[in-house]
């Protein structure tokens, strides 16, 4: 099932990215061109969840080393891996180029400075440590996600 081809997609804000093998762990997502500082890039779309039902979900999915629910507040999440966008390949660095903006249910992803074509993407999850995985941004990182 499993594709290994380069895909690149435009979105809703016009910006061209393209989804690859990463550097960081699995998938990436990176700059099919050049991206502004603060620049709004892709959103991050999915199911809204319930916080009992992202606990369930993400016990499961944390077992095959993933990540895919995404806090909105105490009380609601999305699920990136049901009817997510690319975004939820976009994978988590300590010292990453985009930063996540949550606006009510919405999420968005934007550039935290200027980003060149070709940079992999990459954000500051803020799960701390729930996940208990190592993050992988650099070999001696220690950070658990
Ligand atoms: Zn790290």
């Amino acid at each position: 099932m499993a594709q290994r081809r380069a895909r690149v997609e435009v979105t809703e804000t016009g910006i061209r990215i393209i989804r690859k093998k990463s550097r960081i762990s699995g998938w990436g997502v990176y700059a099919s061109e050049p991206i502004n500082k603060n620049k709004r890039i892709i959103e991050y779309t999915g199911e809204k969840i319930s916080c009992a039902e992202a606990d369930r979900r993400e016990t499961k999915y944390q077992k095959k080393g993933q990540i895919w629910c995404f806090t909105l507040n105490r009380a609601w999440f999305r699920d990136g891996n049901v009817g997510g966008s690319m975004a939820r390949l976009i994978n988590h660095s300590c010292n990453g180029n985009c930063y996540s903006e949550v606006i009510k249910d919405v999420v968005w992803i934007r550039a935290s400075k200027n980003i060149t074509k070709g940079e992999e993407l990459s954000y500051d999850y803020n799960t701390e440590g729930e996940a208990g995985m190592r993050c992988r941004c650099h070999p001696t990182c220690t950070y658990k996600i």
